[in-house]
């Protein structure tokens, strides 16, 4: 287990700075989901973590050691990748085996800690496989199960499941949710696009927008309180509807966020009325796109199958404690 601390960390390639003075604190034990935009600088500050690339400046602070020049392999990580690196010409086995191997393990050492990470994986009838006979989500447990073996005191995962088919993604995320917890919680620090993944397996998420920090909470507390309306539009999937003018203005704010979950459709007490554009059904849960007249249509999720025909006039209820006000900045309204 190890506690890592950022503090005002910069990375700048050239003239261009790419991570902007951050500073945050991943506890021990904990499972830490990086999330933002496309070119936020979420690998980069992972690579940083990993001794990948060089710091600018700042501190990075293992256990209270400070292990900014500290080479990669002195660091006690392990990082999986979205692209597997299994050496194909190797067996699972030695796939599994190398880094232990070169680290000078003796063989019965070896052979105990790739049984053990080959079974709590769930790949111990592959050994003898070479890379190129397993499946997307095997290839991705045999990555998997090589960090383990080297017993790392802090995992990093770089978009591990993006690769895989929809069912694998789910399954391999269920295994990493579980090693966490075999592996005395060991400290996780994963990069992510995935909103589901994001979710389900941090204990907290830190959102990143342009090299900085934005917010750091639980998935709750993101979902429930974003600090700005940029994580009310980036966490929750489908995206929190935003509405503005005379719809934000009749409650006193610049913008108007609700979720879709917070939207019941019915005449009686209706506070928009609109018609239905567009509804997708996703057998459990239904979307309805509704044109109130705003810029986009309103989504109102609904759950069971939908049973309202493209076309309806409908009224729209939103529930007036969860309701996001935002000011001009894109902060709350306290
Ligand atoms: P994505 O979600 O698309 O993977 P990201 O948030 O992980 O993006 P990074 O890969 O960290 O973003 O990249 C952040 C920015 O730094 C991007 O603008 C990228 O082009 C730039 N960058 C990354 N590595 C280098 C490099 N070696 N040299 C120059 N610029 C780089």
């Amino acid at each position: 287990m190890a506690r890592i601390e950022l503090k005002n960390l910069r990375k700048s390639f050239g003239a261009f700075d790419v991570i902007k003075g951050i500073d945050l604190e991943i506890r021990s034990g904990e499972f830490m989901v990086f999330v933002g935009p496309s070119g936020c600088g979420k690998s980069t500050l992972l690579r940083l973590i990993a001794g990948l690339e060089d710091i600018t400046s700042g501190d990075l602070v293992f256990d209270g050691e400070r292990v900014n020049n500290l080479v990669p392999s002195k660091r006690g990580i392990a990082m999986v990748f979205q692209s597997y690196a299994l050496y194909p010409h190797m067996k699972v086995y030695d796939n599994m085996a190398f880094g232990l191997k070169l680290a000078h393990a003796g063989e019965d050492e070896i052979r105990k800690r790739v049984l053990e990470a080959a079974k709590l994986l769930q790949i111990d009838h592959l050994l003898d496989r070479l890379p190129k006979q397993l499946s997307g989500g095997q290839r991705q447990r045999v990555a998997i199960g090589r960090a383990i073996v080297r017993d790392p005191r802090v995992f990093l995962f770089d978009e591990p499941l993006s690769n895989l088919d929809a069912a694998l993604r789910v399954q391999t995320r269920l295994e990493i949710a579980k090693l966490h917890h075999a592996m005395n919680n060991v400290t996780m620090i994963y990069v992510t696009h995935d909103q589901v993944e994001a979710m389900t397996l941090a204990d907290r998420i830190c959102v990143l927008r342009d090299g900085k920090v934005e917010q750091v909470g639980t998935p709750a507390e993101l979902y429930e309180s974003p600090n700005s309306i940029f994580v009310a539009g980036f966490i929750g999937s489908p995206k929190m509807n935003f509405l503005t003018g005379a719809f934000a203005g009749a409650y006193g704010c610049h913008t108007l966020g609700i979720r879709s979950e917070h939207i019941a459709v019915s005449e009686e007490g209706a506070v928009w009325s609109g018609t239905v554009v567009h509804a997708e059904d996703l057998g459990s849960d239904n979307y309805l796109f509704v044109d109130i007249g705003a810029t986009e249509p309103v989504i109102v999720r609904q759950s069971g199958k939908l049973t309202i025909p493209y076309g309806t006039k409908i009224g729209l209820v939103p529930s007036p404690e969860n309701l996001h006000r935002f000011d001009e900045r894109g902060l709350p309204v306290v």
